[in-house]
């Protein structure tokens, strides 16, 4: 006797009344996908459960992905018997697992009342009998490490075993889509995660200097990319070529304007790549305080060129606390390489911690960037990443 499936449990998404259809069959979807390197699988979503039948593929590496699928919010293998006392016996030992010295409770439930044990009943003669084939494992009822869940129904007896915490949140594009401004840095791509944990689905847009900027610098936000998908969902990155403008900048502008400036110009272009693919929101890493860009004066100074919501997951967030997400889900490591991007490249000497807009518009206006602007949104490539495992092959369009 083997688990045969993986019980499926949905967080937040089983309050949403109206939405819950739809939020299902996306976190259904994004659960295929994640799991489509095992191809006997087969997912199969109820209202209130989900249940990943295993068709005899193993179970342990599927459990490990499932950890990282957000909209879920704990599962449990699951086996289901036939309903006779020796086979649900023998199937409650196979379900625990258990370390030395941990204690097991067992809860029996007999919806099905032709079954002639009582649910009572049935926690004795389970508990006695786990307790008879194994050694150094005792029972409490009141805070067992492990809870064995016994369900008698008409159809079968369903076992579950260890609850296992998921990700939780909202599935993966159930909210929509936002473009997120990522740079190699640490603050974006966690920024980039805790959107999509608001069910948010990510393209991403990366501003980069060639020759300034390397190959590797590229390849660090490509890696970065591919940590996002692993929560369930692909992600687009479009590789903007920003040389020219940054070095017209730094030629036209005041130095300690430049900064400002060229933030102001990722926002528009991030806005215009946005309103071509009907994404209706920008997200960025910003957060309050942390450098000379992230001040109230300068958010001031360079929102203004955007009426799009700007989602910023990190604004009030500690620095430690991003770091630790950062490292929770495997992108800190990436971040920290050393290779240089487009912003510490042109960064001036005094970068202005508190700009005006009065003066950043009067030092704007009298360079045209229209055609710079053009030339790098022709410029731009894409690549995407997408969330099978099985299909980690980059794929090369043309974008706008
Ligand atoms: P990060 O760790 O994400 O690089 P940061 O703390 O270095 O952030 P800034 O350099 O001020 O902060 O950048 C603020 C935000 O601007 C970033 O979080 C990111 O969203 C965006 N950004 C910065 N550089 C780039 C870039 N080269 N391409 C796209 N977006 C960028
Ligand atoms: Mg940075």
């Amino acid at each position: 006797m083997k688990y045969d499936h993986i019980l499926v449990r949905y967080g937040e998404l089983a309050l949403k009344g109206k939405n819950k259809k739809s939020f299902i069959q996306i976190l259904k979807r994004n659960v295929e996908r994640k799991l489509s390197a095992f191809p006997n699988i087969k997912v199969k979503a109820k209202r209130d459960h989900m249940y990943i039948l295993l068709n005899g593929e193993d179970h342990e590496p599927i459990l490990e992905n499932c950890k990282d699928i957000i909209g879920i919010q704990s599962f449990s293998l699951a086996m289901k018997v036939e309903n006779e006392e020796e086979k649900i016996k023998a199937g409650a030992l196979k379900a625990l697992i258990l370390e030395e010295g941990q204690t097991f409770k067992i809860t029996a439930k007999r919806p099905n009342k032709d079954f002639p044990i009582s649910s009572q009943d049935m926690n004795q003669i389970l508990g006695g009998h786990l307790l008879r084939n194994t050694n150094g494992w005792s029972v409490d009822v009141h805070e067992p490490d492990v809870e064995i869940r016994v369900e008698i129904r008409h159809d079968a007896t369903y076992i579950t075993s260890k609850k296992i915490e998921g990700q939780g949140g909202l599935p993966v594009g159930t909210t929509g889509k936002s473009l997120l401004l990522m740079s190699g840095g640490i603050d974006s791509p966690v920024a980039g995660y805790l959107a999509m944990n608001r069910g948010v689905e990510i393209e991403a847009i990366h501003f980069h200097s060639p020759p300034f900027t390397s190959d590797r610098a590229k390849q660090k936000v490509e890696d970065l990319a591919r940590v996002l998908t692993k929560y369930g969902g692909d992600v687009k990155v479009h590789f903007v070529p920003f040389t020219e403008i940054q070095q017209k900048i730094f030629q036209e502008a005041p130095e300690n304007y430049g900064m400002t400036i060229m933030r102001r110009l990722m926002m528009r272009i991030s806005e215009m790549v946005a309103k071509n693919r009907d994404i209706l929101s920008l997200t960025t890493g910003e957060s309050l305080g942390q450098v000379a860009s992230q001040t109230m004066e300068s958010m001031h100074a360079i929102n203004e060129v955007t009426n799009y919501p700007i989602i910023r997951p990190l604004v009030a967030m500690d620095k430690v606390d991003i770091i630790d997400i950062s490292k929770e889900i495997g992108a800190y490591e990436i971040s920290i390489r050393p290779y240089e991007d487009c912003c510490t490249i042109f960064v001036p000497k005094a970068p202005k911690t508190r700009p005006r807009r009065e003066k950043v518009n009067e030092f704007e206006r009298p360079i045209d960037f229209s055609e710079d602007i053009e030339k790098a949104l022709s410029e731009i490539e894409t690549v995407s990443f997408s969330a099978s495992e099985n299909e980690s092959e980059e794929e090369f369009e043309d974008l706008l």
